[in-house]
């Protein structure tokens, strides 16, 4: 055997520098994060959870134009509406998700109008069954109620590059 071979194996050489650089990334900046106690940045334009959004005045801001629906290359949502008897707007009266569906492409938030619809920066909504993932108008304006501050600080920090 190499002398130089016989004498690194008998210090055990590769151990040495395998110690050696753990010792070196000890002491710098740690690069991992302890998920999910801490969370890394998202970017404004992430595409996450979807919601429905209403106004301010709680109003509802779909319209029932179904532009999301047509543009869903997926066709994970499914639109039922009409006219309101009380004021005659367009109001939907069905709105569903198949996130299962979903690929996330951003289109039906991109084709939306009056900014309902969107995909808000929730990355969190793993479930254990498939149905638990059959969003309805209830779950997706119930997400619009909880999301709304990130939603709209989100769209006023990505409103440059739009
Ligand atoms: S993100 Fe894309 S695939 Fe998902 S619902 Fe919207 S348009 Fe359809
Ligand atoms: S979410 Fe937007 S694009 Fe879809 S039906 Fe409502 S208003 Fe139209």
């Amino acid at each position: 055997m190499n002398l130089k071979l016989l004498i690194k194996s008998f210090i055990l050489w590769e151990l040495m520098v395998g110690l050696a650089i753990t010792l070196k990334y000890f002491f710098k900046r740690k690069v991992t994060i302890d998920y999910p106690y801490e969370k890394g940045p998202i970017s404004p334009r992430f595409r996450g959870e979807h919601m429905l959004r209403r106004y301010e005045s709680g109003e509802e801001r779909c319209i029932d134009c179904k532009l999301c629906e047509a543009i869903c290359p997926a066709q994970a949502i499914t639109i039922e509406g009409g006219a309101r008897q009380d004021d005659g707007s367009r109001r939907t009266t069905k709105y569903d998700i198949d996130m299962t569906k979903c690929i996330y492409c951003g289109y039906c938030q991109e084709a939306c109008p009056v900014d309902a619809i969107v995909e808000g920066s929730n990355l969190e909504f793993a479930t254990e069954s498939h149905e638990e993932l059959l969003y309805n108008k209830a779950k997706l304006i119930d997400n619009g109620e909880r999301w709304e501050f990130e939603v709209e600080r989100n769209i006023k920090a990505d409103a440059a590059y739009r």
